[in-house]
Order: C-alpha cells, then structure tokens, then sequence
C-alpha cells in the first residue's frame, strides 16, 4: 500500500482550474518530485494534500485513511506535514519557538523522543542550534528556510513536503539542503518534493512527475527523465 493515494486531484481559484485530474502514489521511504514552470501547479498540490486549499474532485489517501476533508491539523497528527514555499517561519518568535510550534500536535514536549527529534534537526542544521535564541526574522533566507524545514521535521512525520526548499539560495546552500533532503530520507522519512532545480532534484528522486498547466505530462523515475529529451530541453537546459 503506498503512504500517499493522490486520485483525480480537482483544485480550483474561483473559475482558475489550478490543478486537472492529478494523480500519483508516494511509497514508504522514496523521494517523489513534482516538476514544473511557474504557475504549472506544484504548489497548489502541495497545499491542498497539507489541507489548505479544498478539493473540487478527487480524493487523497494518507497511511491507509482517506483524509480529502480532514483539517491540516489532524493531517499533521497523522504523520504528514509541510515545509511552505519561501520563508516559511514565525518571524517574531525565536528559532527556538518556531522549532516548538512545529511539535505543537504532539503531546510528548518534555519527552526523550522529543529532545532527540530536536538533536536530529540540530544535527541536519548545525546553524539552528547556534542561533537557536536568535529571533527567525532577523536570520538570512537561508537560515530561514532551513529553519522551516526543521519545524516541519519536528512533527516526525512519515512524510514530509517540501516546497522548493532550494529557492533563491545560493550555490553553495542549495548543495548544501540537497545533501540534507538525502539524508532525511536516510533517516527513514518519506519526502514529496517541488523543484525549480529540476537537476538536482531528478537526481535523487525515486519518482518524478512533470507538471504543466495543471496536469501530469509525463512520468518516470528520476533518471529515466533526466535522460529523456524533452524534458532535458524544457527543464535541464538541453
Ligand atoms: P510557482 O513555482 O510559481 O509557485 P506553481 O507551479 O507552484 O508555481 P501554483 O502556485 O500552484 O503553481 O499555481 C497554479 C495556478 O493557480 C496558477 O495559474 C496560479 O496563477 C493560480 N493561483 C495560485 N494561487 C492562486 C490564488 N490564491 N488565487 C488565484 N489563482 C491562484
């Protein structure tokens, strides 16, 4: 049984059909990627498997439970959370906190589970732990952007989605959050991942899905599209 069941995913702005008849599978322990221009989907698919945008058609199954109305909340209980697009944290509150408000579903905050989970985040992010009084404003994009993904990880899911996590970073960094997206998955957590760096992101995934205007156009493993023409030209730069 695969750990997400997405089915004839509908999802509309008003009269905008975002998203058409999207659907995929994301099996236990696997990076699934979702490729695309500007305004071909990916975030809003992100979205709403998170709970935040309502489905028009379709439904979407998560560990076996059909969660297509469930609220984000009990989606983040079940084992599933998301680190958003962009500088995804609590600006005003502390590294700390942001990590925190990441873990606010569970009921285990003084636990031993809890105080290794925020080890793993500061083993994966050595820059949090320096700066974990530091207010997340006043960080670099960077450091927030790692910030965001370590509040998401704080949850312990079994699947984690990451919205363009490499975003405006520089070289360097987005080396650097690759290795961490491998190593997530080394760690035994399933990641859905949206890319603009088509590259990288095809060399690590599992699967991969191409996103155009709202609907998959193709699909194969990573290295199957990294080789194939049409996607090169498109999306690797020939
Ligand atoms: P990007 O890489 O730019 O974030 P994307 O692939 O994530 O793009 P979405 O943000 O999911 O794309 O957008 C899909 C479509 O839905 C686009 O046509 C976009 O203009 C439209 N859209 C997204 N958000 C809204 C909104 N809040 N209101 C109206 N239309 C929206």
């Amino acid at each position: 049984m695969p750990l997400l069941e997405v089915e004839g995913l509908c999802v509309n702005y008003g009269h905008i059909e975002a998203i058409r008849d999207i659907s995929f599978t994301v099996d236990q322990g696997e990076i699934v990627t979702l490729i695309g221009a500007n305004g071909a989907g990916k975030t809003t698919t992100l979205k709403t498997i998170s709970g935040l945008r309502a489905v028009r058609a379709g439904r979407i199954v998560f560990d076996g439970k059909d969660i297509t109305k469930l609220a984000p909340e009990g989606r983040v209980k079940l084992g599933l959370s998301q680190s958003p697009e962009g500088r995804g944290c609590f600006p005003g509150m502390t590294v700390r906190e942001n990590l925190d408000m990441g873990a606010y579903v569970r009921k285990d905050r003084k636990s031993k589970a809890y105080r290794e989970d925020l080890d793993r985040v500061f083993t994966l992010f050595p820059r949090l732990q320096e700066r974990v009084g530091q207010q997340a404003g006043t960080m670099s994009g960077g450091e927030q952007q790692m910030l965001a993904i370590g509040r998401a990880l704080m949850a312990r899911p079994k699947l984690v989605l990451l919205d363009e996590p490499s975003m405006g970073l520089a070289p360097k960094l987005i080396a650097q959050i690759f290795s961490i997206i491998d190593e997530i998955k080394a760690q035994g957590t399933t990641v859905l991942l949206v890319e603009q760096n088509a590259a990288q992101a095809l060399k690590r995934a599992d699967v991969a899905h191409i996103l155009e205007t709202g609907e998959i156009v193709k699909s194969g493993t990573g290295a199957e599209l990294s080789g194939d023409g049409s996607v090169r030209a498109a999306y690797l730069g020939g």
